[in-house]
């Protein structure tokens, strides 16, 4: 059963760590090694992992059925690999249990996709994101789902607080000293790849500098079992609601302790302490790769089905069809700050696309935007877990010259997240990304998100204004420094 959380990879020889949720982030060489060399590493605690024949490009140069040893000194407690809990919680959230749920009597299944899986879709079958999404929502209805939402919409939300997030960041660490300690950077929070190995690795030298905002899952979540499920007729109890993400690492994200609350039995959208039955605002994630499988264990012909009517409540696409969104497919966290910061903090509006510098590699990346001369603004892109190492080096030295950085777990950010759906038989990962990348923008009018109507709504009529007091209780979380895993501890670091 744990093979079926797995990605490409199978870990074993390492007692709690049995289902890996996406590929080892380690480089993995894959060069062969005498049997000499392999149990000379053996014994200096190596972790084992067996590739299985799948084409997957962080192992792809590794030949298959062979067993690929990852120092445990490099090991990056990423949570690539699981543990046994983990892997019992994720057997809750598969396709399975999506069907069973699908037959319940006493919940309505509610779905959510992102718009990463939306341009995995339709880059798989050579049509639109929005055929894509309309066909998606005739399947998942057919099957009995009661509203299929889209987590660009959310996406704005969570943008727009970390926006006021980083705002009152900035001016707290340039005011009193007493309040600057941890303000900045602001580290982006919507990676639980990212946020989980942070808490597992460096605790309270790097948690505060984690963004508090929620990421655009998360903020789904709270919009479906605290506002939308009201306008549905139903309580937050009635609703199974489903994601569909680019990573298996949304699944843990979801099963967070943080992300469960009590339903208020008054009506009122906070959380009510012990008073309502306990309710988990995302019950299910399922990756695109997952969705595929359903499609094809079914016999789907997908290309082919009719093209449904949207659900408009929580949708990033108007009546007329039009669909808008942000640059960046993780989620448009640097563009949007900055943006935002130049106009907020220095009266400046930045036009056209960002003029981003690349450093060491092409997920390392920096813009700074300069006022009479003088540089004010110095933000920062890092993806993948060797950027992602150096920079916590230099922040924990205090050497971090940047105010805020957009840290993805995965290279090239979620568009490659591990759920995806992999290349066809001849395609390479690099050609898959390019067209993912123009799938995301495919047709996309890129919008301010605030200049988001539906936004602008939810923020009058239930929020009660970006990063307000409401906002800020329900659309921001916390970080817990976590007990040291086998792997995280063994490596001083
Ligand atoms: S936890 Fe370590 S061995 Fe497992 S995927 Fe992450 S880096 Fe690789
Ligand atoms: S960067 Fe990768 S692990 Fe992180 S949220 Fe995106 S797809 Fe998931």
């Amino acid at each position: 059963m744990a093979e079926k959380w797995s990605g490409a990879v199978r870990v074993a020889d390492l007692n709690d760590f049995i289902a890996p949720s996406q590929a080892c982030v380690v480089n993995l060489k894959g060069q062969k090694q005498s049997e000499e060399e392999q149990q000379g590493q053996a014994k200096d605690g190596l972790v084992q992992i067996q590739a299985r024949k799948i084409d997957f490009p962080q192992v792809r140069k590794a030949a298959t059925d062979e067993a690929i040893k990852v120092s445990l000194h490099d090991c990056l407690a990423c949570s690539g690999c699981i543990t046994s809990a983990e892997t019992v919680m994720l057997q809750q959230q598969s396709t399975d249990e999506f069907v069973q749920r699908l037959s319940s009597a006493t919940q309505a299944v509610v779905v959510s996709l992102s718009p990463q899986s939306r341009a995995s879709l339709a880059t798989h079958y050579g049509i639109t994101p929005l055929q894509a999404f309309r066909k998606l929502t005739g399947f998942l209805k057919s099957l009995g789902v009661r509203a299929v939402f889209d987590t660009s919409c959310s996406r704005d939300l969570s943008l727009l607080e970390s926006c006021q997030e980083f705002v009152d960041r900035y001016r707290k660490a340039a005011g009193n000293s007493a309040t600057k300690q941890g303000e900045l950077p602001m580290l982006a929070s919507a990676c639980p790849g990212w946020v989980c190995y942070a808490e597992k690795t460096h605790g309270q030298h790097i948690l505060p500098h984690i963004s508090s905002t929620k990421s655009p899952q998360q903020v789904m979540g709270t919009l479906v079992k605290r506002h939308a499920c009201y306008r549905l007729g139903l309580r937050p109890e009635d609703i199974y609601h489903v994601t569909i993400m680019p990573c298996y690492d949304k699944k843990l994200e979801a099963a967070r302790d943080d992300f469960i609350f009590a339903v208020d039995p008054g009506g009122g959208t906070g959380d009510s302490g012990q008073a309502g039955p306990r309710v988990t605002e995302v019950d299910s994630v399922l990756t695109s790769g997952e969705i595929l499988d359903l499609l094809e264990s079914r016999g789907v012909d997908f290309a082919a089905l009719e093209e449904a009517p949207l659900d408009l409540m929580l949708s990033s696409v108007d009546e007329a069809g039009h669909v808008y969104g942000v640059r960046g497919g993780a989620g448009g966290y640097l563009e949007t700050n900055f943006r935002h910061a130049a106009r907020v903090l220095f009266g400046q509006t930045v036009e056209g696309p960002l003029q981003m510098k690349t450093l060491r590699n092409a997920d390392f990346k920096e813009v700074s935007l300069e006022v009479d001369g003088k540089r004010v603004l110095h933000f920062a892109a890092a993806y993948g877990f060797r950027n992602i190492q150096n920079l916590v080096r230099k922040i924990k030295q205090g050497k971090c010259e940047y105010q805020f950085v957009e840290i993805m777990a995965c290279p090239a950010g979620c568009l490659n997240g591990g759920g995806q759906i992999k290349p066809r038989k001849g395609q390479t990962a690099k050609d898959l990304i390019q067209h993912l990348e123009a799938a995301y923008l495919h047709e996309v009018t890129v919008r301010d998100p605030a200049d988001n109507p539906l936004v602008q709504e939810l923020y009058r009529t239930w929020l009660g204004g970006p990063y307000s007091e409401n906002a800020r209780s329900l659309l921001h979380t916390q970080y817990h420094e976590r007990e040291r895993t086998v792997t995280a501890s063994i490596s001083n670091w």
